[in-house]
Order: structure tokens, then sequence, then C-alpha cells
């Protein structure tokens, strides 16, 4: 956990934090709105809100909190219907990570799936060392971890839980029953996916006797997820670690006809979710809380503000929505800086330190100060991994598989906590293999497939129990000195994420944009590789003037699933404004 401060300090702060301003709400134009991408006003409350990347999920968040719930509870419940209505994005058989905050605290909850006891890093290597295919990779039993999601929410259930626990599972177990309508993006993946229907079951639950994808509307019922969520209401998270749920998914894994997996009913049982210390670190007004590793999300993202903070990027905000390519050459290469780190440096430290004094030393500010230098006019195209203080080992580079997929939720109560999770499957439908009405992921290929290369081991090697590598960025932000919880974000989109969240933090605290207003600029960023921009979303002058600066473009479709609440303040008053992505299905639920 990472403590705010002293409690003596803390109540010397309570006049100022009554007094301190919230981010106040600057009026701006609304972004330029793009051909297949819908609008979202954004949503006020003065209570509490949460907001998830489908209706139905938000609403059984929603409900809890009406019921006098906290942010936890109604995380649980989102994620329950989640598994159920968006399926290609997240589940009780994938992993997650949570940030939570009370006031006096912020914990980083670690639910990411781990490898089994009888993997190593052959894994994803064929008999001659080469990587396996990305198809041999995904789909089938071998890409299975143990999952963390349900671990992992109990014991934030345990700690901070204010509804019963069986009571959270009411909405998911009722649509369960009673049926969902098939939303448009459901039914456009099942269109896209070729691999799901190869597994019966899924094949009998997703498609038609055709094996056409439901349409669009389509009442779908899940009496096995049903099931399977009664017994987990009612036995608790053991019901899911132990017994008939965690045989199936072990026998599931075993028997995939031609690329079973190694993991057992053992591995399943002894999962264990992680309580880690959050990464925080301050820029300008600001404290900035992320997640730690086995995510480099947080790392990453406290680099890229760290390397910013010595350019100032506020000079450059968007005007009309339009971002300034001033302003994406200073992000794109604090990001490529930031990606080189990540790539080389940042594993499951748990079983790979990380370089030299570890977290502190990858945010020193006189090693970020270095790294910045290294920005020029023109783009350094790609950067190369730095030297942080005290290193000493050499590490290969990374090559783990990362596609889009992955759900981001945030909540604030009424009782001061604040939480932002991202929940993940891996790719779109994992392993693509169900059982017992949900879906197994396929998290094992965010490890890297090659074991080492010429300057050594790779740090996200597979090694048995370890936690692949994630770019998943649960992000909290808090008005630097009160505590005051002022946005919850973060957004799924593989290793992108990184990107899309820092884009969300840049908006709001340097350009003064409201979360919707952030989450809905366009998106751009750097992987290390080309500049990456949003297809259709930038207008050629800005294509012009980066290239101009030496960036290789690359316009691509930027799929981020971005999710938001922000504290604003008008008139004296702080309210909840919360965000939801225009690309996908997210909408907010408050009171
Ligand atoms: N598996 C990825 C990670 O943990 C997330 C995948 C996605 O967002 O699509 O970083």
């Amino acid at each position: 956990m990472y403590s705010f401060k002293p409690l003596a300090l803390r109540l010397a702060l309570l006049a100022a934090l009554c007094a301190s301003p919230a981010f106040a709400e600057v009026p701006q134009k609304a972004p330029e709105i793009a051909t297949a991408y819908a609008e979202k006003p954004g949503w006020t409350a003065k209570q509490f809100m949460v907001a998830a990347a489908n209706p139905l999920a938000a609403d059984a968040g929603y409900r809890m909190l009406k019921q006098g719930g906290g942010a936890i509870d109604a995380a649980i419940a989102t994620q329950l219907v989640l598994t159920l209505v968006e399926p290609q994005s997240s589940g009780i058989g994938g992993g997650a990570f949570l940030l939570y905050a009370d006031g006096q605290q912020v914990q980083a909850f670690d639910g990411r799936e781990t490898a089994p006891a009888g993997a190593d890093d052959t894994l994803f290597q064929n008999p001659d060392g080469s990587p396996v295919s990305r198809a041999t990779g995904v789909v089938g039993g071998r890409s299975v971890g143990a999952p963390g999601v349900l671990r992992m929410l109990e014991l934030a259930h345990k700690q901070h839980g204010k509804l019963a626990w069986a009571t959270l599972f009411g909405p998911a177990i009722k649509l369960s029953q009673d049926g969902f309508p098939v939303s448009q993006r459901l039914h456009g993946l099942l269109k896209w996916d070729q691999a799901l229907k190869r597994d019966p079951v899924a094949a009998a639950y997703f498609y038609d006797n055709d094996g056409q994808p439901l349409p669009i509307g389509y009442t779908l019922k899940n009496p096995e997820l049903a099931r399977t969520l009664r017994e987990i209401a009612a036995g608790g998270a053991d019901a899911f670690y132990h017994g008939r749920i965690a045989r199936d998914i072990a026998a599931k894994v075993a028997s995939h006809p031609t690329n079973p997996g190694k993991l057992t009913v053992r591995d399943i049982a002894g999962y264990q979710a992680k309580v880690r210390t959050p990464v925080c670190s301050h820029y300008k007004a600001w404290t900035v809380c992320g997640m730690p590793p086995p995510s480099s999300g947080g790392i990453a993202i406290a680099q890229m503000l760290g390397i910013l903070e010595t350019r100032d990027i506020s000079r450059f905000p968007p005007v009309g929505g339009v971002p300034d390519a001033r302003a994406i050459h200073l992000f794109t290469e604090a990001g490529r800086l930031a990606y080189a780190d990540r790539n080389r440096y940042v594993a499951d430290t748990d079983f790979v330190p990380l370089p030299g004094a570890g977290i502190a030393a990858l945010l020193d500010k006189t090693y970020l100060a270095q790294r910045a230098g290294l920005i020029g006019d023109k783009s350094m195209r790609r950067a190369e991994a730095g030297t942080p203080p005290g290193m000493q080992v050499a590490w290969g580079l990374d090559n783990a598989l990362q596609r889009p997929s992955t759900s981001h939720l945030v909540a604030v109560d009424a009782f001061g906590g604040g939480l932002s999770m991202t929940t993940s499957v891996e790719d779109a439908f994992g392993a693509r293999q169900m059982v017992d009405g949900f879906l197994l992921n396929n998290q094992l290929t965010d490890f890297s497939f090659d074991a080492r290369d010429a300057s050594g081991p790779v740090a996200n090697r597979v090694e048995p129990g370890k936690r692949p590598r994630s770019a998943m960025s649960p992000t909290l932000v808090f008005e630097k000195g009160t505590q005051k919880l002022v946005l919850a974000t973060g957004s799924p989109g593989g290793s992108s994420i990184i990107n899309y969240v820092a884009k969300v933090l840049v908006g709001t605290m340097d350009w003064g944009l409201n979360v919707q207003q952030a989450i809905s600029l366009p998106n751009f960023g750097s992987r290390n590789g080309p500049t990456e921009l949003e297809q259709g979303r930038i207008p050629a002058a800005q294509v012009d003037a980066l290239r101009a600066m030496g960036h290789e473009v690359r316009i691509s479709e930027q799929n981020s699933g971005l999710q938001g609440i922000m504290r604003l303040n008008a008139h004296g008053q702080d309210f909840w404004f919360g965000g939801a992505d225009p690309r996908r299905e997210g909408m907010v639920r408050g009171d």
C-alpha cells in the first residue's frame, strides 16, 4: 500500500482539504467526431458513480452503489456481468489489476494469471527453439494461466466490501438465466473471429446451427454461467478454485485435441492474489498512482510524465479537439524512451529484479532528465533502453504477443472510496475455450516467446508460477498534498494501453480537458516504433508537420476503451464527472 501522510499531518491537512480546488471546469469545444464514432456526452453525479464498457455491467455496479454498497462492491457486480455480456474482453476465467483508494491509503490488488508449475521457457517454442506461430500460441490449452479475477475481488471485498458477497452476484445470475441482448460489438467480434467456433462448447453457445454468429439483439441465455455463479455466490471464490469448476478448467486445458496445456487443479487451487505497493509519483500539482510489476504500466506512465515534466507539454493544447503536432512530438518521444526501458527491464519482480534500486531507479529524476535530454527537434524514431542508476544486469529484448481485448471500469462511492480496474482474458475471446459458461484466458502469451537474446536472458521469459508482464494501467490521480482523489482512469488496448492512459492524464492535467474530452481526443503515441495516429481523426496538416520533424507515421485504428471519473468543481461545489470511450459501448451511471 501507499500511505499518504502520518496521521497528525493528515489532520492538519483537513482544513486545506475543504478549501482546496478540484479540477476547475474548463469549457472546451467537443472533439471532432469521425465516422463510426459514437459521441458520448459525459455524465455528472454528486455521490457515487461507476463507468464500464457495457451498459448492463455499469447498471449492475450502479445498483450496488444505490443499495449502499462501496466502490469494491460495484466493481464486483460489474465484473460478473461483464463475464456474461462482454465475454470477448474479460471474465472470471481471466485476470485483473485493481487500484483502490479510501482517502488513507492506495492499494494495488494483483489478480494477474500465473504460469503453471509444469511450464518453462520453452512453452511457446517449437522443438528447434523457434517461437510457435501466433495461432498456436493463443488458441487451445497452452496459453491458459491460473485465473486471478475472483481471488483478487474476494481479497478486496474482505478488506473493503460493504454488501454481502452473495448480493453482488444477483444481477449477473439473473441476466445469465433470463438472457441479455447480444450487443453490436459482441456480434461483430463473433463474426470476425475464426477460432472460437472450433471449440464445440463455444460454437453451440455463440453461433447458430449454420455457424453464423447470433444476431444483434438476440436474447442469449447462459444457464451454465448462472450455475457457476450461484456456486461461487454461496461458496466464495473457493467454489471456483477447488472442486468442480477447477476440475473442469484443468480437464478442458489438458484435453485440447491439438494444443493441450499444462494448467492443473493444483495450479488453480494454489493461486494467490497479492496486494502490492502502487507506483506513485508527483506530476505538477498532482500525485499519480499506477500499477507496479507485473504490470509495466505504472512505471512507463510515471516515466513519460517525468520526462514530459521537463518539457512542459501544456504549452501545446489541442485546438477544437485536434492535438498539436508539437505535443504529439513530445508525447511520442517520451513514449519511445519509456517503452524502450519497459521492453527490456520490466517483468514479474517476484522473479526478476528491476535494474538498480528497482522502481526508484527507473523513476529517478536525474535519470529521467537525462533521458529527456535525448529529445530534440527531430524524432529519434527508436530509443535504446537507458542505464538506470545502479544497474548491473543486461537483459534481452522481449517479444510477447499483445493484441487488443480487455475491459476497464472505474467507480467512486459515497464513503470516500474510489477505484480503477483493468480486467482481461488477453486476446478477443481469450484462448477460445469455453467451460462452465465462461471463457478461459490466453494470458500466458504476454510472456516473451524467446527466453534469451545476444544481450542476455529475457526478463519476461516463462517461468513456473510467474505472472506475465502486462501493460494494463489502472490509474488514480490525487491532488498533491490533500490526498483528494481527482481522477480514476484506465483502458484496454494491449501494449498501447500506456499511451491511451497517458493521453488522458496529459489531457486533464496539462490541457484542462474534462475526462470525456480527454478520452475522446484522437489517440496518438509510439511504442518505440512508428508514431501511431488514430485513423481518420488527425488532420493531414498535423501528419505533414510530424513527417517534417522526422516521424515515421503509421495511421491505424487505435481502438482504446477508456473509462474515467474525475472530480470537478463548479461554484465551490465538488461533483463527479464520468466519461466513456466513444470507440466502444461503455457508459457511466451515478447519482
Ligand atoms: N493482456 C494485455 C495486458 O495485460 C492486455 C490486452 C489488451 O488490452 O487487449 O497487458
